[in-house]
């Protein structure tokens, strides 16, 4: 409703076409757009950032890309200036979707339409327009991607050869960030009846959200966790079989764990989410089993134009107007589909599209 609202209103105000009255102010060149994005250590949001900046700037808007470096009062603090600077749209991909409400009132206060990027932003009535991948989709795919690296099941949904039962443990991202729930909740309900039947097991018996998250995302915190379970659950010769973790970076603490714990050939099913460079020169080599592709150059895409909507005064389209109700309202929502990727993927997903080269993927960088 803030959205529309919004939109009518400012349409309302300015006559036709963009702008206010015949001054200049509706010049691309004479517009800025806030993008904040939460971090470098991970590649994804470097993508994120370079790409949604280079599209905006090859329309002639200007640009005030900021990374807050994980840091929630940092974060806060960008935003903050981008407001004061006068920023006339802003894209966010929260650290913790729940922290920026008051910088959400000020934009509204300013009447500055609000992007949520690939996170949605929490508790907020400030909150115009999500753009993201369909999220529960992804843990679906990645509880997928573990059933078909066990041999449970085809990669045509059918049911496979292997019995089990298996050994696996669970691993989930941030409990602050909107996704990490949906990813988990896809991977459960995918789950759950091949732990109900008994042909996996959770040996550890930490099943719930709490008990598997990683804050931050950190892969030292999933290396650490991992090193824990195979002291405290696998100390009596018994093996892991498979692992369900939710992005690359806590896919390659689980990894490493285990390779520094012996396992080499006999290395569980380990799937991911980004399709890292490391990760992917894993996947090739053998190693992760998968991981979920999310073209962030079609992110971007999705949020320029969602971001030039509200330039030109009209409501963005959305393809998703019922799921991510974000505790005060639905926002609208653009979502995009994701694609699993397994070694023999890569050529066709990631090299034939541009996305990597051939020679990046055997260096791994
Ligand atoms: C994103 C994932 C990413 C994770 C860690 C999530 O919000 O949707 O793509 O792996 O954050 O950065």
């Amino acid at each position: 409703l803030g959205g529309a609202v919004l939109a009518l209103s400012m349409a309302a105000c300015s006559g036709e076409g963009a702008g206010s009255g015949g001054n200049d102010s509706d010049k691309p060149a004479d517009l800025t757009i806030g993008v904040s994005m939460p971090t470098q250590t991970s590649e994804r949001w470097i993508a994120d950032g370079n790409s949604v900046k280079e599209k905006l700037t090859a329309k002639g808007y200007q640009v005030d890309l900021q990374y807050a470096g994980d840091d929630i009062p940092t974060q806060s603090q960008q935003i903050d200036q981008m407001i004061l600077r006068g920023a006339d749209v802003l894209i966010i991909a929260a650290i913790d979707g729940t922290a920026l409400s008051g910088q959400l009132q000020a934009a509204a206060d300013a009447k500055i339409p609000v992007i949520a990027y690939d996170r949605l932003i929490r508790d907020s009535p400030n909150v115009d327009f999500y753009v993201s991948f369909d999220n529960y989709k992804v843990g679906v795919a990645q509880a997928t991607a573990l059933l078909v690296g066990l041999g449970v099941q085809n990669k045509d949904g059918s049911k496979g050869e292997a019995k089990g039962p298996f050994n696996i443990e669970l691993f989930a991202g941030s409990l602050d960030d909107n996704n990490a729930h949906f990813f988990f909740k896809g991977a459960m309900d995918t789950l759950k009846p091949f732990i109900d039947e008994g042909t996996l097991k959770v040996k550890s018996g930490q099943t719930k959200i709490e008990q598997v998250a990683t804050l931050r995302w950190q892969q030292e915190t999933a290396q650490t966790r991992m090193e824990d379970l195979l002291t405290s659950s696998y100390n009596d010769k018994t093996k892991v079989d498979g692992v369900l973790s939710p992005y690359d970076g806590i896919s390659r603490g689980i990894i490493t764990a285990l390779q520094n714990a012996g396992y080499r050939d006999d290395i569980p099913v380990v799937t991911g989410q980004d399709a890292e460079i490391a990760s992917v020169k894993l996947i090739n080599d053998g190693v992760q089993n998968s991981t979920i592709f999310k073209d962030t150059r079609l992110l971007a895409e999705q949020a320029v134009v969602a971001g030039e909507a509200f330039l030109q005064e009209k409501t963005p389209e959305a393809n998703d107007t019922e799921t991510y109700d974000n505790g005060v309202k639905v926002v609208p929502s653009y979502l995009l589909p994701v694609e699993t990727v397994y070694k023999d993927d890569i050529q066709k997903i990631l090299i034939d599209s541009g996305y990597y080269t051939a020679e990046e993927v055997a260096a791994g960088q």
